[in-house]
């Protein structure tokens, strides 16, 4: 049996890892975390029987541990330490790390560091912290397999290609909720609109995301750490169905696309299954039930948050990790209706115009830039 540690078991990649695991029989779970729903993360523990949980406050230790069964007793660890402990432990044959946003950089950095191979559902480990994640990942001989669909197309479609006849990267986005709406169109939508995303079910921060444009913005930067290719070589197509999950253009100008129904278990498989397949775990593509497939170019003018990530990926140093950490609080805001749509990109560019550019050369730093970060935004959205 293999062990797996799945990072932000309760969130939709957990939840989704969890129904795949379930159709595999080569896996153990050895440890789970969750950030606040302890009542779900207890019902998962019952069901697995993981010989480590995670939580983040001490607090809820109590409500965890009042109805597991007198027969189970696992190891309990607390809070940010605890979700770095338990991505570093021996003998784990895959971290998958599907906490939401920069808290998950930490985690990735440890299970590299320990040599644990990781399943990164967390882009932000990328976004913040590639500078550090990639080389360490070399270093130690560390596979990182992609779990978010894009970027897990361009991984199985570069497979077996020589690197350097791949002229260029091309990732689809649907669009988001907001697709074709004007700039006035966009003031007004309410948190429920946002929400309302027309193909994938997530998580609602990666639902706004998706919804601003952010999301593929973040993609961009990701794709760059994971496949050393320079922005330039990185472009966004929308692609409303959410068919074609990314692609890529040779030299001699064929392009190659990986497609499928927009189902994360089947990334999430792809990633415990490599470099062998498993069964199928989604239900079936049916081009001709789908009929056709449309393209366009992004609007920028409207989504200015995927042109920010182009520019501070660009930039480097310390930018997108001030893009990221704006970002975050800015969503969480809109999302607990502090701030309209439209301000989150205005916000962000506020936070980017304050950054001088600093660089850093530790993961100390890196999260000493998103915790000011962090703090200076919430001071701007208390002023909206
Ligand atoms: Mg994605």
């Amino acid at each position: 049996m293999k062990n797996l540690v799945l990072l932000g078991s309760t969130g939709s990649i957990g939840e989704q890892t969890l129904n795949v695991l379930e159709k595999l029989d080569d896996w153990n779970l050895k440890g789970i975390s969750c950030y606040e729903s302890i009542d779900k993360v207890k019902s998962q523990a019952i069901k697995f029987r993981p010989d480590f949980i995670a939580i983040n406050d001490e607090t809820d230790l109590h409500d965890l541990k009042n109805g597991l069964p007198d027969n189970y007793k696992p190891e309990i660890l607390i809070g940010r330490k605890g979700f770095v402990e338990l991505a570093g432990l021996n003998n784990i044959d895959m971290v998958i790390n599907a906490i939401v946003g920069a808290a998950g950089l930490e985690p990735s950095y440890n299970a590299i560091l320990n040599g644990n191979k990781l399943g990164l559902a967390n882009k932000e480990s990328l976004v913040i912290g590639g500078n550090l994640i990639i080389p360490l990942a070399k270093e130690n001989n560390v596979d990182i397999i992609p779990i978010d669909s894009e970027h897990n197309a361009i991984f199985q479609l570069l497979k077996g290609e020589d690197r350097s006849e791949v002229s260029r990267l091309i990732l689809t986005a649907s669009g988001g909720p907001f697709y074709g709406y004007t700039a006035e169109e966009i003031e007004d939508v309410t948190v429920e609109d946002a929400l309302n995303h027309p193909n994938w079910n997530m998580g609602s921060k990666i639902s706004i995301d998706s919804a601003t444009l952010m999301n593929k913005g973040l993609e961009v930067i990701e794709a760059h750490w994971l496949f050393d290719y320079s922005y330039d070589k990185i472009d966004v197509v929308i692609h409303p169905q959410s068919i074609i999950h990314s692609m890529i253009e040779l030299i001699d100008g064929s392009i190659l696309a990986e497609l499928g129904t927009a189902d994360m278990r089947t990334p999430i498989q792809y990633a415990l299954k490599y470099p062998e397949r498993g069964n199928k775990v989604a239900e079936s593509l049916s081009l001709k039930d789908i009929g056709k497939l449309e393209f366009n170019s992004p609007d920028l003018e409207t989504f200015p948050a995927l042109r920010m990530a182009y520019e501070c990926g660009q930039m480097g140093k310390g930018y997108p990790v001030v893009l990221n950490a704006a970002n975050e609080i800015a969503v969480k805001a809109f999302l607990n209706k502090k701030i309209k749509f439209n301000h989150i990109p205005i916000i962000i560019s506020k936070m980017l115009d304050k950054h001088k550019g600093r660089t850093f050369e530790d993961l100390n730093e890196i999260l000493e830039l998103n915790r000011t970060v962090r703090e200076l935004t919430e001071e701007v959205v208390s002023t909206c």
